[in-house]
C-alpha cells in the first residue's frame, strides 16, 4: 500500500467518525439520490444535512401563493407530533381519535345546518386528506345514486356528465377524467370569473349527476351563486343535485357572512367539501366531506368496518393516515370557538380590503370582491393605463427577489389571455406585514420601470450602430455575436439563425 492510500484510507477513517457535522466525510460527498447509501450515517450529521438541503425551499411565512395553512399556535404543533403515529384507520386501537373526528363532523355539519329529524342531524360525512379527496368521494357518489337511478327506470346509464365553471381547480377535472364522466363547462367572460347560474341551469340533462359550485374559487376568491343555481334548478321542477366545493370559503362564510345561503339550508345541495388545512387552520393533510343524508351516499360505496362489535362507517380513498391532523383540527375548533374563527377571519377580510385599496392607489386592476362578499385573497393585474412593457410574471419575479412569493398566473380558460397576480391573506398575514410588501411591491414596480427605460434608451443606441451583441444571446457557440448591417435587420428582434448567419 502506498503512503498516499494509507493517507486517504486512515483519513476517510478519521472523518467517519468525525463528530463534528461539516469535518464528516458526509459534508464532502453527494447526499444520496438514487440508491441506498450502503452504511448508516450518524443521526446528528443526517438531520443537519436534510435540513440544509430544505433551506433552498422559500419561506412558507412569505407565501403568499398558496391558501394552505403555515402558522399554528406551540400546542397544537405538539399535539400532532405527539400523534402522528396513530393510524385512525385502527378503530379499535385509536376509538378516541375516532371520536374525535366524528366530534369535528357534528361541528361542520351544524355549522354547514345540516337538516334535522327528530332533533337528530342527518348529515354524515368523513375526515379526508384534503378537499381533493373529498371531491372524488362526493363526485363518485352523485355518479353512483344517478345510475342507480337510471338502471331502475330500466334507461341507459353509460354517458354521466358534470356542469361546473371554467373556474373550477383541478381536481374537478381530475374526478371527472379518473371517473369517467363528460365535463359540461360554463365559461367564464373576461368581466365574470364565476359560474353563470342560469346557463348552468340550461346544460342540465338527464344525463347530469350534479352542478358543482365553488365557494370561493381559486383565481379571485370570489363566491359562485350557489342559491342562484338552486332556486332556478326548483323554479323548473329539477332535483338535479349540488355540490358544493367550499374548500376554503366553508371555513370563511359562516364567520365572515353568516347570512349568505350556500350550504345545507338550500334543498338540493347533497354535499360540502371543505379543507381543514385551508381557512380551517390546520396544516397540510386534513380535508372533511360532508352528505346531506346517508341517502346521498349509496350503499355500495360504504364499507362497514366492526369495531368491537359496532358497525363503523367507512368510505374514503385512502386507507391509512395520521390521527394528527384530525386532533390538531379539533383544537382549532374548540381552542378558538365560533368567536376565535370570527375574530381571524374578519382581520383577514379587513386586511384584504386594506391592500385591495393600497393596490387601486398604485394604479393596479382588482378583481377580487371585497368586504367579506368573497374569500380574503386579492387577485390583481397591471392597469393598460399604467403604460408598462413588463408583465405581472416580471413583477411577481421582481418580488421573490426579496422572498415574497406573489404568483402570476393566466386567467381559467377561455380568458386565459388575461394574466394576473393573486395574495392569499392568511392568519399570520398582518397588518404590518401587509404594509412591507405595499412597500415592495411600489418599490419593484419602480425598479422594473427604471430597468424599462435604461433597455430602452440601450436599444435605441443599438439600432444604427454596428454594436457587438452579448454572446448569451446567440445560441451556437461559435456563432459571431456581431448584428448584420442594420439595413439587413428585421427590426431588433435577434434569434439564434441570424447569429449563425451573420
Ligand atoms: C384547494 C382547493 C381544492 C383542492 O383542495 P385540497 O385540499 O388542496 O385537496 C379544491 N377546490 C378549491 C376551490 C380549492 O381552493
Amino acid at each position: 500500500m502506498s503512503p498516499i492510500n494509507h493517507f486517504s484510507k486512515s483519513l476517510s477513517e478519521s472523518k467517519t467518525s468525525c463528530s463534528n457535522v461539516y469535518g464528516s466525510r458526509f459534508a464532502s460527498e453527494h447526499m444520496p439520490c438514487n440508491s441506498f447509501p450502503q452504511e448508516e450515517m450518524p443521526k446528528d450529521v443526517a438531520y443537519r444535512m436534510i435540513k440544509d438541503d430544505l433551506v433552498l425551499d422559500g419561506n412558507p411565512m412569505l407565501n403568499l401563493a398558496s391558501f394552505v395553512t403555515t402558522y399554528m399556535e406551540d400546542e397544537a404543533e405538539k399535539l400532532i407530533a405527539e400523534s402522528s403515529n396513530k393510524n385512525v384507520i385502527d378503530h379499535e386501537e385509536y376509538p378516541k381519535s375516532v371520536e374525535i373526528e366524528q366530534r369535528c363532523l357534528n361541528i361542520l355539519a351544524d355549522l354547514f345546518h345540516t337538516p334535522q329529524i327528530n332533533g337528530k342531524a342527518t348529515a354524515v360525512g368523513t375526515a379526508c386528506i384534503g378537499s381533493s379527496e373529498a371531491i372524488m368521494l362526493a363526485t363518485l357518489a352523485m355518479k353512483k345514486r344517478w345510475q342507480n337511478e337510471r338502471k331502475a327506470q330500466g334507461k341507459d346509464a353509460s354517458r354521466p356528465n358534470i356542469i361546473m365553471s371554467t373556474g373550477v381547480q383541478v381536481c374537478w377535472e381530475k374526478a371527472a377524467r379518473y371517473f369517467d364522466i363528460e365535463e359540461k363547462m360554463v365559461p367564464c367572460t373576461e368581466t365574470r370569473f364565476v359560474i353563470d347560474p342560469a346557463q348552468a341551469v340550461d346544460l342540465v340533462d338527464e344525463n347530469t349527476i350534479g352542478i358543482a359550485a365553488i365557494l370561493g374559487t381559486t383565481y379571485t376568491g370570489q363566491y359562485e351563486d350557489v342559491k342562484a343555481i338552486n332556486d332556478l334548478l326548483i323554479e323548473k321542477g329539477l332535483d338535479t343535485p349540488i355540490h358544493v366545493d367550499a374548500a376554503s370559503g366553508g371555513f370563511v362564510a359562516p364567520f365572515v357572512n353568516p347570512k349568505l345561503m350556500w350550504d345545507f339550508q338550500l334543498q338540493n345541495v347533497v354535499s360540502i367539501n371543505v379543507s381543514g388545512h385551508k381557512y380551517g387552520l390546520v396544516y397540510p393533510g386534513i380535508g372533511w366531506a360532508l352528505w346531506r343524508s346517508v341517502d346521498y351516499l349509496p350503499k355500495e360505496l360504504i364499507f362497514n368496518i366492526n369495531y368491537l362489535g359496532a358497525d363503523q362507517l367507512n368510505f374514503t380513498l385512502n386507507f391509512s393516515k395520521p390521527a394528527s391532523h384530525i386532533i390538531a383540527q379539533y383544537y382549532q375548533m374548540i381552542r378558538l370557538g365560533r368567536r376565535g374563527y370570527t375574530d381571524i377571519m374578519s382581520n383577514l377580510t379587513h386586511t384584504a380590503d386594506y391592500l385591495t385599496d393600497q393596490l387601486k392607489d398604485q394604479g393596479f386592476v382588482v378583481m377580487s370582491d371585497g368586504g367579506g362578499h368573497g374569500l380574503p385573497v386579492v387577485a390583481f393585474r397591471l392597469s393598460p393605463a399604467q403604460h408598462f412593457f413588463f408583465d405581472e410574471f416580471a413583477l411577481s419575479h421582481k418580488l421573490r427577489e426579496r422572498g415574497w412569493i406573489v404568483p402570476a398566473y393566466t386567467m381559467a380558460a377561455d380568458c386565459e389571455k388575461m394574466s394576473m397576480m393573486r395574495v392569499v391573506v392568511r392568519e399570520e398575514f398582518s397588518q404590518s406585514r401587509c404594509d412591507s410588501l405595499v412597500h415592495d411591491i411600489q418599490f419593484a414596480l419602480q425598479a422594473l420601470a427604471a430597468q424599462e427605460i435604461q433597455n430602452i434608451q440601450r436599444y435605441q443606441a443599438l439600432i444604427g450602430s454596428q454594436l457587438a451583441l452579448p454572446k448569451a444571446l446567440c445560441v451556437e457557440q461559435s456563432c459571431r455575436p456581431m448584428l448584420p448591417a442594420p439595413e439587413k435587420m428585421p427590426g431588433i428582434t435577434v434569434n439564434a439563425r441570424e447569429c449563425v448567419d451573420a
